[in-house]
């Protein structure tokens, strides 16, 4: 807090009172505001509205009738689609629902259930079952966790990935360690792209349990702000050159790039983990919505169709990214009381205030109608042991209404920063 120690008790006063009537002034304003989840806004939804007109052939053939029963892994044309985009074989991809969470919370209820493989015990007859979470993360897979049952276990976030010290020392002694949390593309929230080294050390790293398990959330796959592909390398590929070709399980949907939560989710492993997989699934279901995922192949075609759509998304978010980028500059870079992301891709900026400052100013936010992400919801069970971390997502609101949320954001940041400073 080196920049407040420049004024006098007098003039830090008059500092204080000048923010606290501002924070009055947007209180009579009665607004209500929200910054809490990473939603694309209608203006993204619109760039899809054609998937709703694309009519479904009428084949006569009843292996092709999209309207029937059958067809447990997806029709051929979506498993190349997520294939291209998971650079995997299209043997190696299974279509879901609507919903990549989904996909991963089912996963993981069969391996509770049944294991991951005929061969290893199911985890739910494990003792102390753990699981690796690097911090910040995203709430809902430590979700998933805390209702299985498992021990989280914080991984610090470097600028390349997790901490492959900590994950290593941990994985290579203790069996109960079973998996471990990655959003290797433009990180939920901190916006990190894995390093070719973090990929190579996940797919090499000995394990004491041999039935670890990777959980490769690539949601964020193709969602570049900028025109340059931001390169992630290959875990299937890295874990077949390493043996470990079981180890990943990995997943993406369509979510934020046609319609969240009515588009198609993919998942994406060894031939051993999908012949394992679809055997449960297909006692769970008889198939998914192939009729939606028709839609999507004709609609997007291809890996290159899928990045000419992102395009149009990056030209409508883009600019409420640098909106935000900009006022956290105006307003806070010279005060030294708060850090933050410059993301070239994904859907959150990762702010970071002063230690034990982040739930005051979430609270402070909401008393003056600003909704954001609860603090401490990128931590397992909530707690961020800092109370530092707040996740921006600056997608959904409209500019302007984006514009007044980072001024009172602002705002609440410098107050609550002052009080502790004076305290
Ligand atoms: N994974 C991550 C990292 C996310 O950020 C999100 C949504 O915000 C999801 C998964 C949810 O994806 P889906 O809509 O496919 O369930």
């Amino acid at each position: 807090m080196a920049y407040y120690s420049q004024f006098s008790k007098e003039s830090l006063d008059a500092l204080r009172l000048e923010l606290e009537q501002q924070l009055k002034r947007y209180e009579s304003e009665n607004h209500d505001l929200n910054m809490a989840r990473g939603k694309p806004c209608s203006d993204q939804l619109d760039l899809s509205n054609a998937l709703l007109d694309i009519k479904i052939p009428l084949e006569k053939n009843p292996n092709d009738d999209f309207r029937n029963y059958g067809t447990l892994d997806g029709i051929p044309q979506t498993k190349q689609l997520f294939a291209e985009l998971l650079e995997v074989d299209p043997s190696e991809i299974i279509i879901g629902g609507n919903s990549s969470l989904n996909m991963m919370y089912s996963t993981l209820a069969k391996v509770m259930l049944f294991g991951t493989s005929e061969e290893e015990t199911p985890w739910c007859h494990i003792k102390d079952l753990k699981f690796l979470c690097p911090v910040p993360g995203y709430d809902r897979h430590f979700a998933i966790c805390q209702k299985f049952g498992m021990e989280m276990i914080n991984i610090d976030m470097t600028d390349e990935g997790p901490d492959m010290d900590q994950v290593e020392a941990l994985v290579a002694n203790d069996p109960t360690i079973k998996g471990i949390w990655c959003v290797p593309k433009f990180s939920n929230p901190t916006g990190i792209t894995y390093s070719d080294r973090v990929v190579e050390r996940l797919a090499k790293m000995k394990t004491a349990a041999t039935d670890f398990r990777i959980i490769w959330d690539n949601a964020y796959v193709v969602h570049e702000l900028y025109n340059d592909t931001e390169p992630l390398m290959n875990i299937m590929e890295a874990c077949k050159a390493a043996g470990t070709q079981d180890r990943p399980y990995l997943f993406t949907s369509m979510s934020k790039v046609t319609f969240a939560g009515a588009s198609v989710a993919a998942m994406a492993a060894s031939k051993n983990n999908i012949d394992f997989i679809l055997g449960i699934m297909g006692v769970q279901t008889i198939g998914s919505d192939k009729i939606n995922q028709y839609r999507h192949s004709a609609f997007l075609k291809d890996l290159q169709g899928v990045k000419n759509h992102m395009k149009k998304h990056a030209q409508i978010i883009k600019p409420k990214f640098d909106l935000v980028l900009k006022i956290l500059d105006e307003k806070l870079t010279d005060r030294q009381i708060a850090t933050w992301s410059v993301p070239r891709g994904g859907y959150f900026i990762n702010l970071d205030v002063m230690d034990g400052c982040a739930k005051e100013v979430v609270e402070m936010a909401e008393s003056v109608g600003l909704k954001l992400t609860p603090a401490g919801a990128t931590y397992p069970y909530g707690k961020d042991p800092f109370d530092r971390n707040i996740r921006i997502a600056p997608t959904f609101p409209p500019m302007d209404e984006l514009e007044k949320a980072i001024e009172i954001l602002c705002v609440c940041i410098e107050l609550v920063s002052i009080h502790k400073y004076i305290e």
